[in-house]
């Protein structure tokens, strides 16, 4: 049986409780992941075609059109995060966004990275200027979600590309407003989305809408 994961204390993170909180994504919400994935595994000799909303399944030995398998992709998935994530494009738009919204609420970095990206995603995030707390977490985002805007009575706000990660969001803190954002121009056709959660592929658009959400 899994462990709920551990709650991070916002104080302990240098996050003000009093003011409202953004709880934020990396991958493909910050940060162009596929794209800079993509780069990687072309340095190992394989192409990734943007062709559905899979990782591994659009990633291709030269000239196959059989997609590699999982334990390949997962490899190269936790080399990437090893020595190469902090090598990806800020989303268009992102950072000056998040200047933008820090003035109205604390913002604070969940990423589903794995642990070896760590200090690489930190650093990643000091270059851009988005120095926010990072928190990492494995699995659905809802039950250490719930944990961090409990520590709060002010309006919190929830991104991400992920609907099984929303979802999980509006279900353990049905308080918490939700948006999906989906920053790679490829993706987005074929990325699912839900009435449950607006879809704001526009950084600058997206920063407004959260602002509103946590000023109500
Ligand atoms: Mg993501």
């Amino acid at each position: 049986m899994s462990q709920p994961p551990p709650i991070p204390n916002l104080t302990a993170l240098g996050l003000a409780a009093e003011r409202p909180l953004v709880l934020i994504d990396v991958d493909e919400v910050l940060g162009l992941f596929m794209q800079g994935f993509g780069d990687f595994v072309a340095q190992h000799g394989y192409e990734m075609r943007v062709e559905r909303f899979a990782l591994f399944q659009n990633i291709y030995p030269p000239g196959s059109d059989q997609h590699i398998d999982m334990e390949t992709g997962r490899r190269l998935f936790d080399a990437f995060f090893a020595t190469h994530c902090h090598e990806i494009e800020p989303a268009p738009g992102a950072i000056a966004a998040l200047n933008r919204l820090h003035r109205h609420a604390e913002i604070l970095i969940l990423s589903n990275a794995p642990p070896q990206g760590e200090k690489l995603r930190a650093a990643w995030l000091a270059k851009h200027g988005m120095e926010h707390p990072l928190v990492l977490n494995s699995g659905p985002k809802g039950p250490i979600a719930k944990g961090l805007v409990a520590q709060t009575l002010h309006p919190t706000a929830f991104v991400d590309d992920l609907l099984p990660n929303l979802d999980s969001v509006a279900e353990h803190c049905p308080e918490t407003a939700t948006f999906q954002h989906v920053a790679d121009l490829r993706l987005r056709p074929f990325a699912p989305r839900s009435d449950r959660h607006p879809r704001i592929d526009d950084w600058a658009e997206l920063g407004e809408a959260l602002e509103a959400a946590v000023r109500r």
